[in-house]
């Protein structure tokens, strides 16, 4: 399949859901994508060939739906699975990094051991809408001494300039709304 293909055959596997889970929202639904298998199994392989030879550490994946996607990759990929998980669910030492909302904040967090300084790391997310969940789990590497040598998202909404968030970070994105 080319890659033209590929990613029309993802797009076919999403389903938009309006006015969820308030009105005006158009949600990007990925269930119908992770019921089939060779539909998720070609994202990760775009993904892969993405980052492949790029001499890669680790797939850092943000709760919740970024934590499918990304630990699949991981494993694909040979490479270490890091969440950045919501408050207070790390057990161990911890570094956290607050971001705004549309109303109030909000905040991640990483095992301070989760990276290494030098560590070459890629964010993977089911989509990205403001950028400013990627941008806190951006930040939250770099305090850890990593070197975010990309993003990846299954969806990006264009609209709301997410991308221009993680503006120094190479970003790939699937599908683009
Ligand atoms: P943002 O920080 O604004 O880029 O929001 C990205 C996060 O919110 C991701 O973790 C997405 O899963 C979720 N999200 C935002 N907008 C949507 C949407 N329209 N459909 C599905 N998920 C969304």
């Amino acid at each position: 399949m080319s890659e033209l293909t590929r990613v029309a055959f993802i797009e076919s596997m999403i389903r938009n859901v309006p006015d969820f889970p308030k009105p005006g929202i158009q949600f990007k639904d990925i269930t119908p994508m992770l019921a089939d298998p060779k539909a998720f199994m070609t994202c990760l392989d775009l993904f892969a060939e993405r980052w492949a030879g790029e001499g890669l550490d680790a797939v850092v994946g943000i709760e919740s739906r970024g934590f499918i996607f990304g630990a699949a990759l991981a494993a694909r990929m040979s490479v270490s699975f890091v969440p950045a998980r919501k408050p207070g669910k790390l057990p161990a030492a911890t570094e956290r990094v607050e971001y705004a909302l549309e109303y109030g904040t909000d905040a991640l967090e990483m095992h301070v051991d989760a990276l290494r300084a030098g560590d070459r790391v890629v964010v993977i997310d089911d989509l990205i809408a403001t950028g400013g969940t990627a941008a806190a789990t951006v930040e939250l590497c770099r305090r850890l001494g990593a070197e975010v040598i990309g993003a990846g998202f299954v969806i990006e909404l264009a609209a709301l300039g997410g991308r221009d968030a993680i503006a120094d970070v190479p970003t790939l994105s699937l599908l683009t709304y």
